[in-house]
């Protein structure tokens, strides 16, 4: 299957039948907004096919997550500053195709060849915009060493963005992924919460909300921690000022001397439950978080303790640390009762597993087998590998459809002996 045909997907990719109804007045709004535009009249024609075709992929509920196989090369057509350390790269396809919808929340994945003598480097980063016809963008923070630890190198990745990414050059991008995502099925009012560079799905979310969706409501918590460091100050206030069913609160947590109460911000502190409860009637919202691992490990116990019920909290978390100070679903120790032997097929490996590892990856990496990797956190899917024999369960759920023989190894433990492709 090529990948324009998969590509027609993304945003069908989870609709039951109660979605098509919505997705067909998406269709007919889109159509009609496309009409009064003036692009080429052969664009049209491939959009509104495009579109047909997501009607029907949503009609035959083809569990199909990948907008295309592999790699394809973007070019950047524009970098722009966003905040300290923050900068947007715009993304168009270098073959020219139209651009396979994404599920606002989405991420895309990087191959990023920061050393030519070594495999890329693979990095997830959100969608940012809305779902465009074309282009993508991600925004990327700079992650400056450790506090404290300035000899350490910065961040691999977002350094090799910020400092030798420019209009013109090609990145190779894996197809938008991830499971968190607004459900397209679900007109309930949302709470959208996003803290520091965790705010790059929130506003994906946002904006398609304010563009798409005029009929759901939606409370947007943004804490930063001043001007400074606040990315898309002008679109939120824009979004904020221009869409009744969206309502912005952004709190700093250090405002800078001539921030200002009212004008740049609306509350001194950090998004926590005590300011949510202070704006929010009830808890009778669908809420999607994503932010640093301080906001998150308190955030979703504080929702759950408030009487949110588990399957109205989604989130997102951007790295491992913030993975595991989220209770995971259940801990290794709990899984991985007493040792037991795992093999690495093509590492041509036997090891013994003491139960003492956070995941078959950071066992196998204590063991000197190398095994790929991206995010670490359970959603890119570069440390897949399959199951020959025994078990193997995640302490989280994964970001992406998995086949009964395969696994994670970063979010993965053994339940008893077990032999990996790998
Ligand atoms: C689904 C998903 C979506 C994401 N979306 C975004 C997004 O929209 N925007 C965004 O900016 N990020 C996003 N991320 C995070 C992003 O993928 C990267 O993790 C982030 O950019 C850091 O990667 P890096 O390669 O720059 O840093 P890494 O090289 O992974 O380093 C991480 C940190 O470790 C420090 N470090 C380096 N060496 C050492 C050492 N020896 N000891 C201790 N510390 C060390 C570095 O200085 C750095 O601070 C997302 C992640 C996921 C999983």
């Amino acid at each position: 299957m090529n990948w324009q045909v998969l590509g027609l997907v993304s945003g069908a990719t989870l609709l039951g039948v109660a979605g098509l109804q919505a997705l067909g007045a998406v269709v007919a709004a889109r159509r009609r907004a496309r009409a009064s535009q003036t692009h080429c009249e052969a664009r049209q024609v491939e959009f509104d096919r495009q579109l047909a075709k997501e009607l029907q992929w949503a009609r035959a509920s083809k569990p199909i997550f990948k907008a295309w196989e592999g790699i394809r090369p973007f070019q950047v057509t524009a970098v722009v500053d966003e905040a300290v350390d923050c900068k947007s790269f715009y993304l168009v396809p270098t073959d020219g195709h139209p651009l396979p919808r994404f599920e606002p929340g989405q991420f895309l994945t990087f191959n990023l060849p920061i050393d030519p003598r070594k495999k890329p480097l693979v990095r997830c980063y959100s969608l940012s915009d809305r779902p465009r016809e074309d282009y993508y963008r991600i925004t990327v923070k700079f992650a400056h060493p450790p506090q404290g630890n300035s000899r350490l190198p910065a961040g691999d990745g977002s350094s090799y963005l910020h400092r030798r990414i420019d209009v013109d050059s090609i990145l190779e991008v894996q197809a938008p992924r991830g499971a968190f995502f607004l459900d397209p099925t679900d007109n309930a009012p949302l709470v959208l919460i996003g803290s520091g560079i965790g705010i790059t799905p929130i506003l994906s979310m946002a904006n398609t909300i304010a563009h798409e969706r005029p009929d759901q409501r939606a409370h947007v918590f943004a804490g930063f921690g001043n001007s400074g460091e606040h990315p898309f100050r002008e679109t939120m206030r824009q979004l904020n000022a221009e869409h009744e069913n969206l309502r912005f609160d952004i709190s700093y947590s250090r405002p800078m001397p001539a921030d200002q109460v009212g004008r740049d911000y609306d509350h001194r502190g950090y998004v926590d439950l005590a300011r949510l409860k202070q704006l929010l009637p009830s808890s009778n919202y669908r809420f999607y978080v994503c932010g640093p691992a301080a906001m998150m490990a308190t955030m979703v116990p504080a929702l759950r303790a408030w009487g949110v019920p588990k399957q109205h909290i989604h989130y997102e978390a951007f790295g491992p640390a913030s993975v595991n100070s989220i209770a995971p679903t259940r801990t290794t120790e709990e899984i991985a009762r007493g040792p037991c032997q795992v093999e690495f097929l093509l590492a041509h490996a036997s090891l013994a597993w003491a139960g003492n590892h956070e995941s078959l990856l950071d066992f196998a990496e204590s063991q000197g087998v190398p095994l790929d990797y991206g995010c670490r956190a359970g959603n890119c899917g570069q440390c897949l590998v399959s199951v020959k024999a025994g078990n193997v369960e995640h302490v989280k759920e994964p970001g992406l459809p998995l086949k009964k023989d395969q696994c994670l190894t970063c979010i993965g433990v053994p339940c008893g002996d077990v032999v990996l492709e790998a």
